[in-house]
């Protein structure tokens, strides 16, 4: 028997994984399967960026880089961050990891003493409080109800903090249920959390650009610069470019938070790769027009998927604002029975239903904290996504 570590108990598997892995397996035996459980965009990688790798490979660029990043990438990152969102860094202030998600790791591991409170405001991206568990700290989850647009509001901050609150993760535009913060909204959570000069603030942008139609981006360091020295700024080129098989996420911060965090990655990991850094140079500061052309893509997915499932009788979806999913509630389908008598108990029998007599497959609220819902990600083609709807539409007809 392996000896497996407490501490590794306390986490789970993502359940985003694990749905596509069942997604898999079905289709391995023959059904016929159409999956939108996974975060990524279905478009490619731009040309610009494929060719700054091929270069990079050929220049020699093969070898060890310092742990935060190439000084090119660093100051790429700089750039970025000034360009889109205001924020000054210093060289010092900005470093690059293995993708956002190692950012969210090293920045916990980094400063979370056992018992630690993080609040996440549910519904959210599954790996911040399995972070913070396996970091010791305990995550507060706060229910950001559909009613209020699934974002936390300034009551519910005040609380949830306690002497023990190290961290508020803020997530927008959010995965998994597209709502976006305004300047305005967060400049209000931000006077919350100003006497509280304990907590930090990780402004988990990776989503920035894939934002629609009349909603603006902001982020807290720009919309209260008095909260400028307490937060980290989250970001990657995964979701933005379509890069999420490089692995760079690139934070800014302060000083000693980013110094520690590199020292984490010193010892784990070391460098992100030296040609995704290269590449990841090209993304942040090459054209971005794509960037755009893609969002309107995204768009044009979004209001079908809305138009055909709020269709639904026993359905109802809010309108994203960004990111790349939609987080229907499923309410009225609880307590309704699948053809062979089964009850729909919650929002995961749902899912099972929907895969296995709808060959659909989606992820179940629960997973990201707010119920009765579930997660559909419209990074597919529109086809895929029409017939994927038509599945949904049929099966759901087809409760008692
Ligand atoms: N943050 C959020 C909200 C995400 O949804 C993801 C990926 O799914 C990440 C961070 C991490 O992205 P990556 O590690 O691919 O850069």
């Amino acid at each position: 028997m392996v000896h497996v570590a407490e501490r590794t108990k306390r986490i789970e598997p993502s359940a985003s994984s694990v749905a596509t892995q069942r997604a898999r397996e079905l289709r391995a035996e023959g059904h016929d399967i159409i999956s939108l459980t996974q975060g990524q965009p279905d478009f490619d990688t731009p040309d610009h960026v494929l060719e700054a790798a091929i270069k990079a490979m050929h220049a020699g660029e093969t070898r060890y880089t310092p742990v935060m990043g190439t000084p090119a990438l660093r100051d790429a990152i700089r750039f970025k961050f000034k360009r889109d969102n205001s924020l000054a860094y210093t060289d010092d202030q900005v470093m690059a990891s293995n993708g956002g998600k190692q950012i969210v790791y090293n920045a916990l591991m980094s400063t979370v003493e056992p018992g630690d409170e993080v609040i996440v405001t549910a519904p959210y991206w599954v790996s911040y409080p399995e972070m913070t568990k396996f970091a010791g700290g305990v995550p507060i989850e706060v229910l950001c109800r559909e009613e209020s647009g699934f974002k936390l509001t300034p009551e519910q901050l005040e609380m949830a903090i306690t002497s023990k609150t190290r961290w508020l993760i803020l997530n927008s535009p959010n995965n998994p249920s597209g709502a976006v913060y305004s300047g305005h909204e967060l400049r209000i959570l931000a006077e919350v959390l100003q006497p509280y000069e304990r907590i930090m603030v990780m402004c988990d942008d990776i989503y920035e650009h894939i934002i629609f139609e009349g909603v603006e981006m902001a982020t807290m360091a720009e919309a209260a610069p008095f909260m400028f020295d307490r937060t980290l700024t989250l970001n990657g080129v995964s979701k933005a470019y379509a890069m999420t098989g490089w692995r760079i996420g690139i934070a800014g911060g302060p000083e000693g938070l980013i110094k520690t965090m590199s020292k984490l990655q010193n010892q784990s990991t070391g460098n992100p790769s030296s040609v995704s850094q290269a590449a990841a140079i090209a993304a942040l500061t090459g054209p971005q027009n794509l960037v755009f052309e893609r969002t309107k893509a995204f768009q044009r997915r979004r209001d079908r998927v809305l138009e055909m499932l709020n269709d639904v009788s026993g359905l109802s979806c809010r309108r994203p604002e960004g990111a790349f999913y939609v987080y229907p509630n499923c309410k009225g389908l609880i307590g309704r029975k699948d053809p062979n008598g089964k009850v729909m108990k919650n929002d995961h029998d749902v899912v099972i239903y929907l895969m296995e007599e709808g060959g659909v497959a989606a992820v179940h609220g629960e997973a990201y904290g707010l119920s009765p819902h579930f997660r559909l990600s419209f990074a597919d083609s529109m086809e895929n996504l029409e017939e994927a709807c038509r599945r949904i539409q049929s099966a759901i007809q087809a409760l008692a």
